[in-house]
């Protein structure tokens, strides 16, 4: 089943690409494993996923003990100062900062292992009482102060669109996200590449590759409904 899952989401990704004529090659999907066992993600590994999605940093590390050394892990979910020791080291990327707080924090962990992090700033693009993440106004700012910490990399920006009905319903908040990353590209901060724009879940990461996004996180759509839902 879950093979299956994987190479439609695959045709659904690649005829994205074909309809606004972007090369494939530039869309990477992760699997969003959260709350879901190991026998599944062996699964989505078997069928050739190789990027994993987790939103618990101690979900993260035991799945990380557990699974091939070649896993690219993505923390995508809200993630405490005192626990990214934890994360430092085992992630590829952390999609989520969204305060100077943390990222310093991540910056002394990176410098204490003598490794650097890659992060992107997370965007409440559409303003939402409920979310985490920086508004459109403060992100250029927080990139700047983030980027200028010791050993952490700002590769781009992240978002989680609102629940809706329509995907379309979203559609202007990935523009939206696009334009911001475009224009804070422009002012060239060092340690700064906005080349990766994390948006589009399942309902709608359709219109989000039509709009730009580089990752989409797909967890229900790869495993299925989940028993129990995380923010
Ligand atoms: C759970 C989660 C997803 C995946 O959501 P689905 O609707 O199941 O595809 C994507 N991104 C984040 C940040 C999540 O927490």
């Amino acid at each position: 089943m879950i093979q299956e899952n994987i190479k439609a989401v695959q045709k659904n990704i690649e005829d994205a690409c074909t309809r606004v004529s972007r090369p494939k090659e530039e869309v990477t999907l992760i699997a969003v494993s959260k709350t879901k066992p190991l026998e599944m993600l062996k699964e989505a590994y078997a069928a050739g996923c190789r990027d994993f999605g987790e939103n618990k940093v101690q979900e993260l590390a035991d799945k990380y003990e557990a699974m091939p050394k070649d896993v690219r892990w993505h923390m995508i979910g809200h993630l405490q100062r005192n626990k990214v020791k934890y994360l430092v080291g085992k992630v590829c990327l952390i999609h989520s900062v969204d305060s100077v707080r943390l990222a310093e924090e991540i910056s002394k962990e990176a410098m204490k292992k003598g490794v650097s992090v890659n992060i992107l700033v997370e965007v409440n693009v559409a303003e939402e009482e409920s979310k985490f993440g920086t508004t459109c106004a403060e992100t250029a700012d927080l990139v700047k102060k983030i980027a200028s910490l010791p050993g952490i990399f700002v590769k781009g920006l992240m978002t989680i669109a609102p629940y809706v009905e329509k995907s379309e319903e979203n559609r202007q908040h990935f523009v939206n996200l696009r334009k911001l990353s475009v224009d804070i590209k422009k002012q060239n901060i060092d340690n700064v590449s906005m080349d990766i724009l994390s948006m589009g879940m399942s309902g709608d990461y359709l219109v989000a590759i039509e709009e730009g996004a580089t990752y989409v996180r797909v967890g229900t759509g790869i495993f299925g409904e989940r028993t129990y839902s995380i923010g």
